[in-house]
């Protein structure tokens, strides 16, 4: 029981067809064709005869030419990079004649533990399969790409037929066994939650399971930026905030919730943030006080922290804390069903990979599946509109388990999801996030305008007065304009959310003929004309935002002083769209305040706990920042204090 297991299989992700093809410079061997070499061969100096040595030319040259025409590749090694998601990823690949002899990842900057998995994998399964037609590893799908695309190019460069590797089937996977396991705690999901909750029943002497269908766990907390709320812990003491409270927490959670959070559980979680945060720390899982609590328009206190490393070195911490523990881990194995007994008790689960099928009988399920953001069916008409930025593992599949009839559990609050003003429209339907950017650029002369070039919020307002507003306004978007000081230092800022310098400096190509919309001109005038807005009302609005800044006081939206040190100076300048992105889902199953889920006849569903985002209600409509890890993990470990408590 106590054995760790790693499951390898080839991820589900499919990843698309068409392939970007690397632009990056390549180096390899200069290719020697067949008549090159056949023609160096008849050239060398011999004893024979000229009439012998002709013939014997002739043989050579024909005897190669059929060896050539035989090989696929041209021997040898070639190198190629594609961009990646946080920069260039560099391969090298060994060719024979026939084969690719050898995939090598030789230089990267993509995500520890998610990135990374797709650097550690694809290149085995590409020489395995002697295929570019791999699937791609699940939650890497851009560093998965990007290795495809270089490994093609550095086959194009020997000389083989990259298109048709495309189309070479990876091999099948084997058949599959079936297992029985028990426990006492199966944990569904390794996101923020499940670790928490894991490392938490370990110290707490439980025997814990995690099953986990990506290839690592980490969940949205690996892509998170890494802020969680804080709020009565010795961290946020020893910043200098000493008389926060679970009242002040609770009223400030309510207003930016639209009164809908559910209140024992909010309760619950200002009650346990605290000591959640420091028994974190101590676990390993520490926090960047270096840089302080953060100022926040939600909170009435200074009540968040960053993770040192940010979310992703908050990840790898708790992968850290767990491997040094007793749990299993079945990564790459999907959940698919609870199992119940005759008294509709939950006592365990099926799970899959693609070698094994699962029985795992447990004296506790604990569901921390994540949200349902990557699920357009369990998303309601207006947020299906919204860009999706979150991971691809939000499914809902524990709303969908958890539903099911013979466990009926209800649901609270699915219509809502945590939306931000500030995403860029990627690709169709997709979102990155220009935040990191923008909170520099309100140190700055950064400001918003509609698309008629005016005004309409102050910059510093909460996330939920901007993203209101913006939902106003023509087409539900706003540009954020700046100058050329501002751009050059908020372009600097978007690698956090994977927007490379190459995509910035694709998208001002485009200069708005499409998404996303990064417009540049020399002047106000030229930036309102490709936007479509009327140049002199643009001007007006810089103009009468360049007199409050001299003044020190914006008379028409407020934004605070310490915020408007710079005026709006010289071009050239830039429009970038801001729309609505969202990542996190607010609705999930209905817990009572012991973390019990609740089925459709208000009855506790024995057996079945759930915890983090799969949880719905907490935050009401929207959460405030850090509200979200902060509630995965707090909701994790008192989950499992909950559960050692009822298995004893
Ligand atoms: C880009 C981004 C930035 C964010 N920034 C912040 C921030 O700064 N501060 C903040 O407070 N919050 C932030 N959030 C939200 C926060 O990170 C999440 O709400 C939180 O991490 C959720 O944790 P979780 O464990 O409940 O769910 P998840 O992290 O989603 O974990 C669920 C896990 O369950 C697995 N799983 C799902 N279905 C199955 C199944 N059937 N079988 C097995 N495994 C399954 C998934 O693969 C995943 O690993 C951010 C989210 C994103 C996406």
């Amino acid at each position: 029981m106590r054995d760790k297991k790693l499951q390898a299989r080839t991820a589900a992700v499919m990843l698309s067809a068409a392939m970007a093809m690397s632009a990056a410079a390549c180096k390899g061997p200069a290719p020697t064709d067949a008549t090159t070499a056949a023609q160096a061969t008849a050239a060398a100096p011999t004893e024979t005869t000229a009439a012998e040595t002709t013939t014997a030319a002739e043989t050579t040259a024909a005897a190669e030419t059929t060896q050539a025409q035989k090989e696929t590749y041209t021997a040898g090694t070639y190198t190629a990079a594609a961009p990646g998601l946080k920069g260039d990823v560099t391969v090298e690949v060994t060719f024979t004649g026939d084969a690719i002899e050898k995939v090598e990842v030789t230089d990267h900057q993509e995500t520890p533990g998610i990135g990374t998995n797709a650097v550690d994998k694809l290149p085995g399964q590409i020489v395995e399969s002697q295929s570019l037609g791999v699937d791609g590893v699940a939650g890497a799908t851009i560093t998965s790409e990007a290795i495809l695309a270089a490994v093609a190019d550095c086959v194009a460069q020997a000389g083989g037929d990259a298109e048709a590797l495309k189309h070479v089937e990876a091999a099948a996977s084997t058949e599959k066994t079936a297992e029985s396991m028990e426990t006492d705690l199966v944990i569904l999901g390794g996101g923020a939650a499940g670790m928490t909750a894991c490392m938490r029943a370990e110290e707490l002497g439980l025997d814990v399971i995690i099953v986990e269908k990506m290839p690592f766990m980490g969940g949205a907390i690996s892509i998170s930026g890494g802020n969680q709320v804080v709020m009565g812990s010795q961290l946020q003491k020893d910043a200098g905030v000493e008389d926060d409270s679970v009242q002040s927490m609770f009223d400030d959670f309510m207003k930016n919730g639209a009164d809908l959070n559910v209140p024992e559980l909010l309760t619950l979680y200002a009650e346990n943030v605290g000591a959640t945060s420091d028994w974190l720390q101590a676990q390993g899982v520490t926090f960047d006080t270096e840089s302080g609590l953060h100022k926040l328009a939600e909170y009435t206190y200074d009540r968040e922290l960053a993770y040192t490393g940010s979310g992703a070195g908050a990840a790898e911490a708790m992968r850290q804390a767990i491997a040094a523990t007793d749990a299993t881990v079945l990564l790459e194995t999907r959940a698919t069903e609870l199992l119940t007994d005759d008294d509709g008790a939950v006592v365990g689960v099926k799970a899959s990979s693609d070698s094994v099928d699962y029985t795992i009988n447990a004296r506790a399920v604990l569901m921390a599946t994540g949200g349902y953001g990557n699920n357009k069916e369990l998303l309601n008409e207006e947020m299906q509109q919204a860009l999706y930025y979150g991971p691809v593992s939000s499914t809902g599949d524990g709303v969908v388990m958890a539903t099911a009839e013979d466990v009926d559990a209800a649901t609270r609050l699915m219509e809502y999801g945590k939306r931000y003003p500030n995403g860029i429209e990627v690709s169709e339907g997709i979102a990155k996030s220009t935040i990191g950017g923008n909170i520099a650029a309100w140190t700055m002369s950064a400001i918003l305008v509609n698309s008629e070039g005016r005004r309409v919020v102050n910059e510093k307002a909460s996330n939920r007065t901007i993203l209101e507003t913006e939902l106003t306004q023509e087409g539900q978007m706003l540009y954020l304009l700046m100058d050329e000081e501002t751009f050059s230092v908020w372009k600097t800022k978007l690698g956090g959310a994977g927007i490379s310098q190459e995509d910035i400096d694709g998208y001002l190509e485009l200069n708005g003929s499409a998404t996303p919309v990064f417009i540049h001109g020399e002047t106000l005038e030229e930036v309102a004309e490709t936007a479509g807005m009327d140049p002199e009302t643009l001007k007006t609005t810089v103009e009468a935002y360049n007199g409050y800044v001299q003044s020190g006081s914006d008379e028409e939206f407020g934004r605070a002083a310490d915020y408007m040190t710079m005026e709006i100076g010289d071009g050239p300048y830039y429009l970038v769209e801001q729309k609505p992105r969202f990542a996190t889902t607010m609705g999930g199953l209905v817990i009572n305040d012991s973390l019990e889920v609740q089925n459709t006849s208000g009855e506790t569903v024995s057996g079945l706990y759930a915890a983090g985002e799969v949880v719905g209600g907490v935050m009401g409509d929207d959460s405030p920042s850090g509200a979200n890890n902060g509630w995965a993990v707090t909701s994790g470990k008192l989950a499992a204090e909950q559960i050692a408590e009822a298995l004893k």
